[in-house]
């Protein structure tokens, strides 16, 4: 069976560390492996709208700046499909059979549109297409017959919801779609990467992020101004490496090579994190030592955007071919689908032959 990826981000905001070692950086290993028959990468503008109706601009402009992040973390326009969503039109399609398939109560109970819906306030006024978003998600890993999709710790609901529509769809209509497989980061700290104010999630809507496109002085001030352990008081206080985001980011990013580079005080996390939780280091050179790390990893990733950012058509151009060939993709799998459905009445000529006879 051929290997395909399909994964992707909301043009809600640029892309930030999250998104990086939740998804991003993970899916450029596996591109890079050569081992997948083919990659798919969806900028979810549709998604995108469904909690943004009333600000389209913002959707619109934040296209581009979601390719720029792709490119410049090494995504390769020549091995990997890159696309928009909306200019599938197939993707709508198969959403609007899918929905059949699937009841309000189970949708009401997906834990991570549950915590979305808090979080927007829209407990009172829930617009359909948001409550409805996995669903079209389950229509666009499914059109692209998908069998692994890279994401971060929030989209397991997602994926078993497709799981499900998959099950119920082959089930009713025969072997049509292709049941995908979640692929989560490995490192724990990157399942749910927490805010820089320590809120349990770093998100574009909460603007608690530091961004790939951050200058080196904006990543700097935020981590410097990060929240860390508040009863770490004093430096001679013991302090909490649990929950405390300046080690989950360390936990995430942080190498042993980094300490012979940038603090040879110390060979690894290990041996800072019981110095911090005894007592006696203080949070400042905690910080100083993240803000390297963090400079080491992202200064590659904004050398190549600001050469992208040079030639802003050809980033267009290259979602303008990835959107033509994904759509000729889903085109071939929602013929497959309207055929299993029988609503393809035209090519059905079984059923021209079976009506003309009926009238004889
Ligand atoms: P929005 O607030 O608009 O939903 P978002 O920041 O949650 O934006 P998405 O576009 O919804 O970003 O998510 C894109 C991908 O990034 C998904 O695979 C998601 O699991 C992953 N992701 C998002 N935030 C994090 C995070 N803080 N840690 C790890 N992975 C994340
Ligand atoms: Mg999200």
């Amino acid at each position: 069976m051929s290997k395909i990826i399909l994964t992707g981000d909301r043009p809600t905001g640029k892309l930030h560390i999250g998104h990086y070692v939740g998804s991003l950086k993970r899916r450029v290993e596996l591109q890079n492996t050569g081992e997948y028959d083919d990659i798919f990468i969806m900028i979810a503008d549709a998604q995108a709208l469904t909690d943004n109706a009333d600000n389209p601009e913002k959707v619109r402009q934040n296209i581009v700046e979601v390719a720029l992040d792709y490119l410049s973390c090494g995504l390769d326009p020549a091995v990997s499909t890159i696309f928009i969503q909306s200019m599938v039109p197939q993707l709508t399609e198969l959403s609007f059979y899918y929905m059949n398939l699937v009841t309000v109560s189970r949708l009401q109970r997906n834990p991570t549109v549950k915590a979305e819906i808090q979080m927007r306030n829209f407990e009172a006024s829930i617009p359909v297409g948001f409550f409805t978003y996995p669903i079209s998600q389950a229509a666009d890993i499914t059109a692209f017959k998908a069998t692994v999709v890279p994401v971060g710790e929030d989209q397991m609901p997602m994926i078993e919801q497709t799981k499900e529509i998959v099950h119920k769809f082959n089930y009713v209509y025969g072997e049509t779609l292709v049941d995908p497989k979640i692929m989560l980061p490995d490192n724990k700290a990157c399942l749910r990467l927490p805010g820089t104010d320590g809120s349990a999630k770093m998100s574009k809507s909460l603007g608690n992020c530091i961004y790939l496109s951050d200058s080196e002085q904006d990543v700097q001030k935020k981590i410097m101004s990060m929240f860390t352990d508040p009863t770490h008081l004093r430096v001679e206080d013991p302090g909490h490496v649990e929950g405390n985001p300046v080690f989950i980011y360390l936990d995430a990013f942080c190498r042993d090579e980094h300490f012979a580079e940038f603090w040879p005080e110390y060979q690894n996390l290990q041996e800072v994190k019981d110095h911090y939780t005894r007592g006696g280091l203080g949070d400042v050179k905690v910080k100083r030592f993240l803000n390297s790390v963090m400079q080491a990893e992202l200064a590659p990733i904004r050398e190549r955007r600001a050469q992208w950012e040079k030639d802003i058509p050809a980033v267009y151009e290259i979602l303008k071919k990835g959107s033509e060939r994904a759509e000729a993709v889903a085109a071939q799998t929602l013929a497959e689908v309207r055929e299993a459905m029988k609503i393809n009445y035209f090519d059905d000529m079984a059923l021209i032959k079976e009506q003309a006879e009926r009238y004889k």
